[in-house]
């Protein structure tokens, strides 16, 4: 490997020892401090890229007020804005069908995935063809932290289509020389059919969202299967929260016997699997020289501390093809540094990723944001400013109770009967349902009882522990 030059070539016919932990030894144990050095020089590197050759780039850039000669320090980076996803949304309406950051001459692209489109317009994503073998080499880094090795057979159960989880782990996989089982999902039937496939392969290793293997557990129940028969070591995850979150982690530990391990970024920053769990499983690592991880500030999007709160902001730092450059996710986590059991020395997520800094939720497959609630109860009679959203599952059925304070102006007009109460807890259902597409139950509540918090994600209280839900729906 050629740290000198940028993008950097793998040598494809490195490989580690087996009995090896580190598939890098000295790049994933180094001291932060030349870490960085190594990070400076390929942020340098691509934010040069980019400036050459995307106008979406230049142009924003431009705009701000910042040229890659200003990028000395790693710290400099903050003083390039953030991207968003809208913002990619927009470039790819306004410059069909890739945007102005693509990067590589089309003939270059290797594949093209996307996300489903199911919310709007599906966004793009292209892969040139040396990025996708830095990825393959990346991922099978990665999962050789995560203890797979040659020996393993890998069950992948999850779409193959535009999603890029199940491409990211075959591509590592077949780079790290495991045996690749690429089953797919989704297909009526396919999940009592992966039960006899599992009995019939006995593969070591399996990968699918938390949920869909907490399916899996059921459907195998049904067939009178304990999942522990599977016989899987590894199970590693993606796409959702619940590998990263202790209790779901537990419970997929217990039902199949085998090790939980919590991955993902977003498909936008595919090698998707720099942060990820080593063996060790204390939280997700970040792996930084590949794609450099800021926990930032919400507001003004600059690195909090280590401890602290904040939201992912990703650059890529091995990408030709799309590369992203500051892109906001909205997620919350928080980081620390602390040493880790493995030795490598990346900072980590101990909590995994747990919640989206615009806390936007979903009931009853509604997309909801606690800010469209503020804006229609603001306007309101009687509405006293603060709420609280608490999200139950009854029956397998989402339930969304909002508690609102009245105002004291009001209460003191209306002379609070159960009569008057009841007519603006229907109004404000109404005006709600109007807006957010899912019936409210709403609770008046005298003005000073709810929590007043600082941090607005606290507005909403979900209580439906969907994983849990999966696994007992009798209790
Ligand atoms: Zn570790």
């Amino acid at each position: 490997m050629d740290f000198q030059h940028w993008p950097p070539v793998y040598d494809e016919h490195y490989f580690p020892a087996p009995s090896q932990r580190y598939w890098f030894p000295h790049i994933e144990t180094m001291d932060p401090a030349e870490r960085e050095t190594l990070i400076l020089r390929k942020l340098q590197a691509i934010v040069r890229w980019a400036w050459e050759h995307s106008p979406f780039y230049r142009q924003k850039w431009e705009g701000a007020g910042v040229h890659p000669d200003h990028l000395r320090t790693l710290d400099d980076l903050h003083r390039f804005p953030v991207v968003t996803k809208a913002e990619l949304r927009r470039e790819q309406a306004e410059h069909p069908p890739f945007g102005r950051y693509l990067c590589v001459d089309r003939s270059e692209i290797i594949r093209i995935h996307g996300t489903s489109g199911t919310t709007g317009k599906p966004t793009v994503f292209a892969i040139g063809r040396d990025d996708w073998r830095r990825i393959a080499n990346a991922h099978a880094r990665i999962m050789w932290g995560m203890g797979l090795r040659p020996t393993d057979t890998i069950f992948i159960a999850s779409f193959f289509s535009l999603y890029l989880g199940s491409w990211g782990v075959l591509v590592g996989g077949e780079r790290l020389q495991a045996t690749c089982f690429p089953f797919g999902a989704g297909v009526p039937g396919q999940t009592a059919m992966a039960v006899r496939w599992l009995r019939e392969m006995r593969p070591t290793a399996f990968y699918s969202t938390p949920s869909y293997a907490l399916h899996l557990a059921e459907v195998a129940a049904e067939e009178q299967i304990d999942p522990r028969d599977f016989g899987f070591r590894l199970m590693f995850f993606s796409g959702e929260p619940g590998a990263g979150i202790p209790a779901t982690k537990r419970k997929i530990e217990e039902i199949f016997g085998a090790r939980c391990v919590d991955s993902g970024s977003m498909a936008e920053m595919t090698p998707w699997m720099s942060n990820a769990e080593c063996a060790f499983r204390h939280g997700m690592h970040l792996w930084q020289d590949l794609v450099y991880c800021e926990v930032c500030d919400p507001q003004t999007f600059e690195p909090v501390p280590f401890g602290r709160e904040g939201t992912p902001v990703y650059t890529h730092l091995e990408r030709t093809s799309q590369p992203m450059i500051r892109l906001l996710s909205g997620d919350l986590t928080r980081w620390v540094n602390e040493p880790c059991e493995c030795g490598r020395t990346y900072p980590r997520l101990p909590y995994g990723i747990y919640g989206r800094i615009d806390d936007m939720f979903i009931v009853r497959g509604e997309n909801i944001y606690p800010s469209a609630i503020e804006d229609t109860l603001r306007p309101m009679e009687g509405f006293g400013g603060e709420f609280q959203i608490i999200i139950d599952r009854e029956k397998a059925m989402d339930k969304l109770v909002i508690r609102v304070e009245y105002s004291e102006e009001w209460a003191q007009q209306a002379k609070i009967t159960p009569g008057t109460l009841d007519q603006l807890q229907d109004q404000m259902a109404k005006r709600l349902r109007s807006v957010i597409g899912v019936w409210p139950v709403i609770k008046l509540e005298p003005p000073g009882t709810l929590p007043r918090t600082e941090f607005k994600a606290r507005r909403v209280v979900d209580n439906r522990q969907l994983y849990e839900a999966l696994v007992e729906p009798s209790s």
